[in-house]
């Protein structure tokens, strides 16, 4: 039970979770990493740990200095230049990769491309040389919206080619936020497909994009792929279609020196918060820290398939489809739907279709899987995986050993990777071929980082904030045009170390266990609990699916804990189960957690990413009006919710 704390302590450690799992020794036997000597090197000289990686780049003119660290902003490998293009494209093509599988894409009816990296060069250089052609310099953002189609790939890398910032809004963001983003970047180019594929219907991306520009002024072209084949609004003058406007350019297009400080992207984050920020990122450390974390914590060799499940539209995407597994020359499927279409095994066929051996997903996929049952799996040989992978949200224990044993047969070690939009690479997680794992821990910082745990006042503690006090080659150098908003947000919490808005506590082995965000966290009679802990209680209990608590205004305790929570296949909520899981939670960690209310909820509001958003569940638990939702994946989750709650 919790031990007296300081009321000034930010978090509270309440969960116990003792089991362990080695790395398999067949995996062991020939990983990339087998002992700690990259961690001797990197604690030794951080900063040179990271030159070191950074020479396994194509660099068009070394870098004079390595660091330069003024705070809040760093700026790595100074006076280098360098183009992330031709580090995922032209190194490739000069050598025995030529004829390789960069991408191997699936469409959601069943259609399938495979570009070489040849073929990809090809591509990607003859767009570039059409958008140079068109007048886009270095420099100018170019916004993307489009579905997961092998063209936008050869967008983005594209505008990395000549030096133009992509920022890639997810295609199921509504007019408004696309509007948004396209303002706020200012874009002269937009570049659309006519419609994408999802759950067995069309997103029609380009009436969506139209509807955005009525009201973005900036935009004078908008470049449109064809995918869906189905009618479209037309503006001449302003659109073309993707075949028209490379028609005439060279399948040649010299990469643009880029200084290793130059912007390579824009991101807004997933707005699991609040309103999004858009996230700047540059090119020299980003892709030494993506190309770096991908080789040694996916243990990557060159006969993998490594399929990353996340939508070009977020981060990962950004790291982890494109620029850290092409940088490394690695084959990467890609897959343009839902995991449901057309039957619930859609992941597992394609596992099975081109023998992946690296899948990196989701909590809340996982979770779903484990609600819809094992029967899908099960059905489909998923004997090529070799290492599984999670990122997004904290990974409830039981979820992980699910996905440890029912999707790795016990043979694949898990890596669950914390990392942010704004770190640009993971920052914290196993190494698959030493690290010991805890299910439901990210375990240890990555090589060359330092992560620590401290209270308000920035002194160690044992539960607290997660910060970083030394910066890393990928982070953020800023929130675009917003400089006062960076300040504030990352940099004042605890004055002069970068916060994180991750609550995390660390056990006797030095481990990371991320305890979800501090906005989240809850106060039960003066105790300060963390939502991962009594959801991962509540996932425990055999009828729970997926759980979302909430603290709610309370006369006595100050705060209740209220539980949202969804059911496996085959269960219903009873007053008798609302009792059980209480107890249940009560007997895992503690009287002080028990929850108040235990609701049950068809679906819990998520992000179009997949992540909970339990400030809207501690609005409807309060009877406010909803606060921003247009980062909400499914409106009428809340609604319906909300008039549940009501009843
Ligand atoms: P916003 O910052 O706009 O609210 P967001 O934080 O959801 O959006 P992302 O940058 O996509 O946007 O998500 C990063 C966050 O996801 C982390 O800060 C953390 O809360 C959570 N996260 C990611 N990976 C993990 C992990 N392995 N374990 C625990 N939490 C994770
Ligand atoms: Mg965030």
């Amino acid at each position: 039970m919790a031990k007296a704390v300081r009321k000034d302590e930010p978090i509270e450690a309440l969960l116990q979770e003792g089991r362990k799992f080695p790395p398999p020794k067949a995996f062991t036997k020939s990983a990339r990493v087998r002992s700690m000597a990259l961690y001797q090197e990197a604690r030794r000289n951080p900063v040179r740990f990271w030159e070191r990686e950074a020479k396994e780049l194509a660099w068009i003119k070394p870098w004079t200095r390595a660091l330069e660290w003024k705070l809040p902003y760093a700026k790595w490998f100074i006076g280098g230049q360098l183009n992330a293009s031709a580090n995922c494209l032209d190194r490739h093509v000069q050598g025995p990769r030529r004829m390789k599988a960069a991408l191997i894409w699936e469409g959601e009816p069943g259609d399938s491309r495979v570009l070489t990296y040849w073929e990809l060069y090809r591509e990607v250089s003859r767009f570039a040389a059409a958008l140079r052609k068109g007048g886009v310099k270095k420099g100018d953002i170019v916004t993307i919206y489009m579905p997961m189609i092998p063209e936008v790939v050869v967008a983005i890398l594209a505008c990395a080619r000549i030096g133009a910032p992509h920022s890639v809004v997810f295609a199921g963001f509504s007019p408004e936020s696309l509007r948004d983003r396209i303002n706020d970047a200012k874009s002269r180019v937009l570049i659309t497909a006519d419609g994408g594929y999802r759950r067995g219907g069309v997103v029609a991306l380009k009436l969506n994009a139209d509807e955005a520009i009525k009201e973005c002024p900036s935009v004078q072209t908008v470049i449109v792929a064809r995918r869906t084949k189905q009618d479209v609004p037309w503006t001449t003058g302003r659109d073309v279609w993707w075949e028209d406007f490379i028609r005439d350019a060279p399948a040649r297009c010299a990469p643009e020196r880029m200084d290793a400080e130059d912007m390579l992207y824009l991101l807004y984050t997933s707005g699991s918060t609040g309103k999004p920020k858009g996230i700047v990122h540059t090119t020299g450390g980003y892709l030494t820290g993506v190309t770096t974390t991908m080789k040694y914590i996916f243990d990557l060799r060159e006969d993998d398939t490594f399929w990353c499940t996340a939508d070009i539209g977020w981060v990962t995407g950004h790291s982890y489809v494109v620029y850290g597994p092409l940088s490394n020359g690695a084959s990467v499927v890609m897959y343009e739907g839902t995991p449901d279409w057309p039957d619930k095994d859609r992941f597992w066929r394609i596992i099975e279709k081109y023998g992946v051996t690296i899948l990196y997903t989701a909590p809340t996929a996982i979770r779903t899987f484990v609600r819809w049952g094992e029967q899908y799996p099960k059905g489909c040989d998923l004997s090529s995986l070799r290492l599984l992978g999670t990122v997004g949200e904290p990974i409830n224990p039981e979820a992980w050993v699910w996905y440890w044993k029912v999707i790795g047969g016990g043979r694949c070690p898990v890596v669950d990777t914390w990392w942010q939009t704004e770190t640009g690479h993971i920052l914290i997680t196993p190494l698959p071929g030493v690290t010991v794992c805890k299910p439901g821990s990210a375990t240890l910082p990555f090589p060359g980082i330092e992560p620590e745990v401290v209270n308000q006042k920035g002194e160690p503690a044992q539960a607290g904030y997660l910060v970083l006090r030394k910066p890393w080659p990928g982070m953020l150098r800023g929130i675009y045009g917003d400089p006062e908003r960076y300040t504030q947000t990352y940099w004042s919490q605890v004055p002069g170390v970068y916060f994180t808005g991750d609550g995390a506590k660390r056990d006797k082995d030095g481990y990371f266990w991320l305890l979800g965000r501090i906005d989240d966290v809850m106060n039960v009679s003066g105790h300060r609990v963390s939502t991962m802990e009594v959801e991962s209680a509540l996932v425990e209990h055999p009828t729970v699916a997926e759980a979302a608590v909430i603290g709610k205004t309370h006369e006595i305790k100050g705060q209740a804990i209220a539980a949202f929570v969804t059911l496996k296949h085959g269960h219903t909520m009873t007053p008798e189960l609302q009792n059980q899981i209480k107890a249940h939670v009560a007997h895992k960690i503690g009287a002080l957690a028990r929850p108040d209310d235990v609701i049950y909820a068809a679906e819990l509001p998520k992000t179009r990413s997949g992540k909970i958003m339990r400030r809207l569940l501690r609005d409807i638990a309060e009877g406010r009006a909803l606060g921003e939702t247009s980062t909400l994946a499914d409106p009428t989750v809340v609604a319906t919710l909300k008039k549940a709650y009501e009843e």
